[in-house]
């Protein structure tokens, strides 16, 4: 008798995953079935993402060279870009406009990350704002764990395929969607062409010591895994680690280390804030390469129309950064009652008088979602009173006296 049950059987999914492979948008009992479903790794689905990281193992057999290296750490960065500047900044949030032609070959760069189509990126990122550390966001940190949030969350099935009417702007243009679909074409050919190049190198630059293989490794298998883990360090890390300027309503965090490693995108805090912006860094401190890249792409006139961040949220940042200082003086007075805040009162007695009022503004509290677990708290959430401060409250600064 055959098997009645309707969950197809291990060799018909395996063959559906692997149909997968090259043609994502593969769905015999339709995608938002897939969707519906709870989270559960997709092994067979998943051995190209295994692959890409075995690849790495190469260099046991190829060695390096100084070409190699060089080429991924080049090849590293011009793919960040592309991930930050294309897949978030451009197909996620549409912060500068391009043309259509121009469109298609942001497209195409953003191929060459190995982070599938740009609409199955757009779809998943804009959810994350959507749901931004609540039970709905498939790479919270604080909802899933920190190794689910990293790398987990794109092995689960349900969130390999694309919701199209999520994505509607950008599923209008056929040769996006074909994109998104066949998503492993441009990095196969990415990948050959990363080979030829070293095989170039290989026959006419011989003195460079530099082999076809070596260039794959390391142009192409190390470097694309260290992007992806870079990248990914903004779902886990970014919502970990660092400080909080703006009451978000999620935990996402500002860290000039992440903003190095991705270019820009570790001002997570303040993307939170205003992502319509195409700065990620919105003070002139706060490195942001990604934008400083767009504004050269923009003199070329292939982009144009960067989107400026609001006179008011940048206003609304330098107060909440006053505070944090004003919370930092409270601490030290009550670690060093003895001298310190009386100190601070003799130098200082106007800025002491000008921080109080601030503080008192700064406390006005919006929709917090419940407590999360975070790797440290920081002044500015206590100015904002993200968190009930434990030991100092803002009442307990002595007032002035007028003199
Ligand atoms: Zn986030
Ligand atoms: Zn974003």
């Amino acid at each position: 008798m055959p098997n009645s049950s309707p969950r197809p059987s291990f060799f018909r999914r395996a063959t559906v995953a692997l149909v997968h492979w090259f043609d994502a948008d593969f769905a015999p009992g339709g995608a938002e079935k897939i969707r519906a479903a709870p989270d559960k790794v997709d092994w067979v689905r998943v051995i190209p993402f295994v692959i890409l990281h075995a690849g790495c193992l190469g260099v046991i057999w190829v060695g390096w060279s100084p070409v190699a290296v060089a080429a991924a750490v080049a090849f590293y960065f011009a793919r960040m870009f592309a991930v930050t500047g294309i897949y978030h900044r451009y197909f996620s949030h549409k912060t500068y406009t391009t043309s259509r032609p121009g469109q298609f070959l942001l497209a195409l760069w953003g191929g060459t990350t190995v982070q599938r189509g740009p609409l199955w990126w757009a779809y998943h990122h804009r959810h994350h704002h959507q749901h931004s550390d609540d039970a709905e966001d498939a790479h919270s940190p604080h909802v899933h764990g920190f190794w689910w949030s990293h790398i987990g969350w794109i092995t689960s099935r349900k969130n390999f395929p694309t919701d199209y009417s999520k994505v509607r702007d950008l599923a209008r243009f056929p040769e996006l969607v074909w994109l998104n679909r066949f998503d492993t074409a441009v990095p196969i050919l990415t990948g050959f062409a990363v080979w030829g190049l070293g095989w170039l190198l290989e026959v006419y630059a011989p003195g460079l010591g530099t082999t076809r293989w070596q260039m794959l490794t390391w142009g192409f298998f190390i470097s694309t895994t260290a992007l992806f883990h870079g990248t990914s360090t903004i779902n886990s890390l970014a919502h970990l680690m660092g400080r909080r300027r703006f009451q978000t309503g999620d935990d996402s965090r500002n860290s000039f280390i992440l903003a190095l490693v991705t270019l820009g995108e570790g001002w997570h805090n303040n993307h939170h804030r205003y992502m319509s912006a195409t700065r990620n860094g919105f003070y002139w401190w706060e490195i942001d390469p990604t934008y400083y890249g767009l504004k050269l792409l923009a003199r070329t006139g292939l982009i144009w129309g960067l989107k400026p961040v609001p006179q008011s949220v940048l206003d609304e940042g330098h107060e909440a950064e006053h505070a944090a200082t004003v919370i930092a003086a409270q601490k030290a007075a009550h670690a060093h009652r003895e001298y310190s805040y009386a100190t601070l009162k003799r130098v200082v007695p106007t800025a002491a008088a000008m921080a109080v009022a601030t503080a008192s503004a700064a406390q006005v509290t919006l929709p917090q979602k419940a407590g999360h677990p975070a790797l440290h708290r920081d002044g500015t959430e206590l100015a904002h009173g993200m968190t009930p401060p434990a030991q100092v409250t803002v009442a307990e600064v002595p007032k002035p006296s007028p003199r």
